[in-house]
């Protein structure tokens, strides 16, 4: 049987440090369905269709990546999917604090769905969405904490090279 994990997360936007935890979760699940959870309460910095483009830009022509949104319990989402596993990264104690709380209550509601976490390479330990954000923000050069590749003007509206 196919072994399926689910990696949610609001990838706002996906950052190196996703890319290469996803990347490692195929040496250990056979696909990974990456879950742009959706949060009708928060509005997000890129859209969610733009942050799903970007995602499948990045693993475009892997076939054992695919990208989904999602805006139901994490647990449900994993079931309806056939996955038996949450992928998780912990870059630093608070993260693994914070992870530890849900993974726990996600196997009280379904103890059919597991959670697996890889630590990051301590190079992406500091690299985060949010501090993509606050550099994109201010028209600075984020291209070393984004995939390589990706259309950086089309994503973010405005060209690094000429700041
Ligand atoms: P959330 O809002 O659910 O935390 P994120 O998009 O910020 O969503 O993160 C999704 C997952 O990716 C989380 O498990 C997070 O710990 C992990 N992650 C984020 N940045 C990195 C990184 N630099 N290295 C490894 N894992 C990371």
């Amino acid at each position: 049987m196919e072994k399926i994990a689910v990696f949610p997360g609001s990838f706002d936007p996906l950052t190196v440090g996703h890319e290469s935890l996803i990347l490692r979760g195929l040496e250990i699940f056979d696909k990974i369905i990456v879950a742009v959870g959706i949060n009708n309460d928060k509005r997000g910095f890129l859209p969610v269709e733009k942050r799903l483009e970007l995602i499948k830009s990045v693993f475009a022509g892997r076939d054992r990546i695919i990208v989904k949104t999602y805006s139901n319990l994490t647990v449900d989402f994993c079931i309806e999917n056939n996955a038996t596993h949450i992928l998780r990264g912990l870059r630093t104690s608070a993260d693994f604090e914070y992870e530890r709380a849900i993974a726990q209550v996600n196997r009280l509601m379904k103890p059919e769905v597991d959670s697996v976490f890889l630590l990051s390479h301590p190079e992406y330990s500091s690299v985060s969405s949010s501090l993509v954000r606050e550099i994109v923000q201010y028209k600075g050069d984020a291209r070393k904490f984004l995939p390589e590749g990706i259309d950086f003007e089309y994503f973010f509206g405005y060209n690094p090279e000429n700041q």
